[in-house]
């Protein structure tokens, strides 16, 4: 079966590279599946648990963002910050997830007093990358 080469880079690492069946992201226009020979392509990324193809079975990284870009052999994937399920620290996530959560909610009851102080595109973004983590941490190991 055909395969195309994945490379996921975050500022610090190389985080993932292999030769992969299919990649689905969450790109900023919404979720697209990539096989090898896709047509050329650059997106931004929203934070997602990235599912990757390979050898018939599927595995996560949490992305928090950051740009993809495909070509027909290779997709390139610059995070802002990226791990796989064994580097992430769960119960940091989980806090993330629960401030993110607390913030929302203070929003959403006191609007004309929390408008100012908290920024809710902020939030929303920390919520989404806490919950990529998590997700991706909690999946089954394929490996195993
Ligand atoms: P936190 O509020 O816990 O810092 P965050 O979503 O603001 O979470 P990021 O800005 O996305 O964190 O990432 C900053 C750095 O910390 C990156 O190197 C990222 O890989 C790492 N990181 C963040 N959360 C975790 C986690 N739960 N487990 C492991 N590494 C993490």
């Amino acid at each position: 079966m055909a395969t195309i080469k994945l490379e996921i880079v975050s500022p610090d690492r190389m985080v993932y590279a292999a030769d992969i069946d299919m990649l689905i992201a969450r790109s900023t226009g919404g979720e697209i599946g990539i096989l090898p020979k896709h047509i050329p392509l650059v997106t931004g990324l929203q934070p997602h648990a990235m599912k990757i193809h390979v050898d018939a079975k599927e595995q996560l990284i949490a992305v928090a963002g950051g740009f993809m870009e495909v070509t027909p052999e290779k997709i390139t994937v610059l995070a802002t910050a990226a791990e796989e399920p064994i580097d992430i620290d769960i119960n940091r996530a989980q806090r993330a997830y629960e401030r993110a959560q607390e913030r929302l909610q203070l929003l959403r009851e006191s609007p004309d007093t929390q408008g100012g102080i908290i920024d809710e595109h902020r939030a929303t973004l920390a919520l989404k990358r806490a919950m990529a983590r998590l997700q991706t941490a909690k999946a089954p190991n394929p490996g195993a």
